[in-house]
């Protein structure tokens, strides 16, 4: 059955034809680590994984390609501004690589916390500083590019098509433009691909021989030393290990305007044909009485902070696919609540309609198919399971849907009675499941005895751990 998706690049639902066939190349905008990712990041990289889930549950081989961002960055799109990673170093009092290696471990964490896949590809923009400096070189070579004090620009002018992705309206910015422009910028919209660690005019404070400020990260190159910006690095990356032309790309709607802008003008300045040919993008995680919650310091969750206030980070998984990802979702921690509970209900009537599973009819294979084929609909497909579950159909029917339906949903549906599980267990069985998906075996064992201290047994199923009384 034929997948539809809604392409950001033509603004219609368009039917899913991959390059290759039975094969897709996709490439999702990683984090950029100089903090913990919060919800908000989240949703989107579940967004994503439901799209791979989705691919592979209709019997593509996915190749997935994902970026850490951990040089480049940085606090303003106007390539002005501080590199977030040496905010994030100078705010802990540690370097920028301590700073890289311990948010990459919590964000892979969260990843396994949430049953988000894991890419086929993880790859760091510091390892790929060659690849990055080749293409600005091939732009270079196209005429497509201007060296100023700053650094290598790319100029937006030579490529007609700018903005198309945005629906920029570029005479509009210039006009209404606040002036924060980097000297001697052509365009307001050009933007940095090589930036210099120190200005070529220098700083007033500069003067000949003097001592120049050390960047913690800064490489030789053929205009200075410096650094690559932000988008150059997608890019290359992208390119590297998907070809240059490739089917899918993916972000958080903020991306449209500026970083996925850029990454077409410029990869397409370098080769001359299309780059991707279908952008997905995911709307925003709002928080719901931001401001109170500011206030008392919560407004930046994590997955952490959920586990810590004792709550199943899987209800938060389910709390995203109550929403279409093209559509807001506002965060409160009632609304998490009522998703939690509503996710337990729904594993407490699984568990209570037996423990066989039967064969699934074909019918409610289609119908599932069909909806989740419709770009993504998972609140849709949710409240199907729901139907199904209250209907008087047989348990072992009910069953086989939900283990269909969970190899997209990924919440464990199957795997335990968790009204009658105290809390405390369930973050001690899941604390077990992120060391056994990390082959840490011994802390696995461990947490087995710990649990079975507290009353309690697991079990490994297929469908993940099964938790019984002893
Ligand atoms: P960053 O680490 O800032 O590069 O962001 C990582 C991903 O999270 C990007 O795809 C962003 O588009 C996305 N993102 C940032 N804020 C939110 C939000 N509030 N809701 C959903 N996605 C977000
Ligand atoms: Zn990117």
């Amino acid at each position: 059955m034929a997948l539809t998706f809604y392409n950001t690049l033509t603004r219609k639902k368009e039917v899913f034809t991959p390059m290759r066939e039975g094969r897709v190349g996709l490439y999702t905008c990683g984090p950029t680590i100089y903090n913990y990712a919060h919800i908000g990041n989240l949703r989107t990289y579940i967004f994503n994984d439901v799209l791979r889930r989705t691919l592979e549950h209709a019997g593509f081989r996915v190749t997935h390609v994902m970026n850490i961002t951990d040089v480049g960055h940085l606090t303003s799109d106007a390539d002005t501004g501080e590199d977030k990673m040496e905010k994030g170093a100078k705010r802990e009092k540690k370097t920028v690589w301590d700073i890289a290696a311990f948010y990459t471990d919590s964000f892979k964490k969260d990843l396994i916390t949430l049953h988000i896949k894991e890419p086929t590809i993880w790859c760091k923009a510091t390892d790929h500083i060659k690849e990055q400096i080749a293409l600005i070189q091939r732009l270079e070579k196209n005429r497509v590019t201007y060296t100023i004090a700053d650094g290598v620009y790319f100029d937006t002018s030579t490529f007609p098509s700018y903005g198309a992705l945005a629906r920029l309206n570029l005479k509009g910015q210039k006009a209404g433009a606040r002036v924060e422009m980097v000297k001697g910028k052509k365009n307001l919209s050009d933007f940095v691909l090589w930036k210099l660690s120190v200005p070529k005019d220098g700083h007033p404070e500069l003067a000949e021989g003097s001592h120049r400020p050390q960047r913690a990260m800064e490489w030789e190159s053929p205009w200075g030393k410096g650094f690559p910006g932000w988008h150059i690095e997608c890019s290359a990356m992208a390119m590297k290990y998907l070809g240059e032309e490739f089917d899918m790309h993916t972000g958080g709607i903020d991306h449209i305007p500026v970083h996925h802008t850029n990454e077409i003008a410029q990869s397409e300045a370098a080769t001359g044909h299309p780059f991707v040919h279908y952008w997905l993008h995911g709307e925003y995680l709002v928080i719901k009485d931001a401001e109170k919650m500011a206030k008392s310091g919560e407004n930046f969750i994590t997955i952490p902070t959920l586990i810590e206030k004792h709550h199943d980070p899987l209800a938060y998984r389910y709390f995203t696919l109550t929403t279409h990802y093209r559509k807001q979702l506002a965060f409160s921690w009632e609304a998490l609540d009522a998703a939690e509970q509503g996710l337990k209900n729904l594993r407490e009537r699984l568990y209570e309609s037996g423990d066989t599973i039967g064969e699934l009819p074909d019918t409610i294979k289609k119908k599932f198919t069909e909806i989740i084929g419709n770009d993504l609909d998972m609140p849709k497909a949710l409240a199907y399971l729901w139907n199904i579950v209250k209907s008087k159909k047989p348990g072992a029917v009910k069953r086989a849907a939900a283990q269909e339906f969970d190899t997209i949903f990924a919440l464990n549906l199957l795997a335990h009675k968790t009204e009658s599980v105290p809390e405390h267990v369930m973050i001690l069985v899941r604390e077990r499941e992120t060391a056994r998906t990390k082959k840490e075996w011994q802390k696995s064992d461990d947490l087995r005895k710990r649990i079975l201290e507290e009353g309690w047994v697991v079990e490994d199923t297929p469908q993940g751990s099964h938790v019984k009384p002893v």
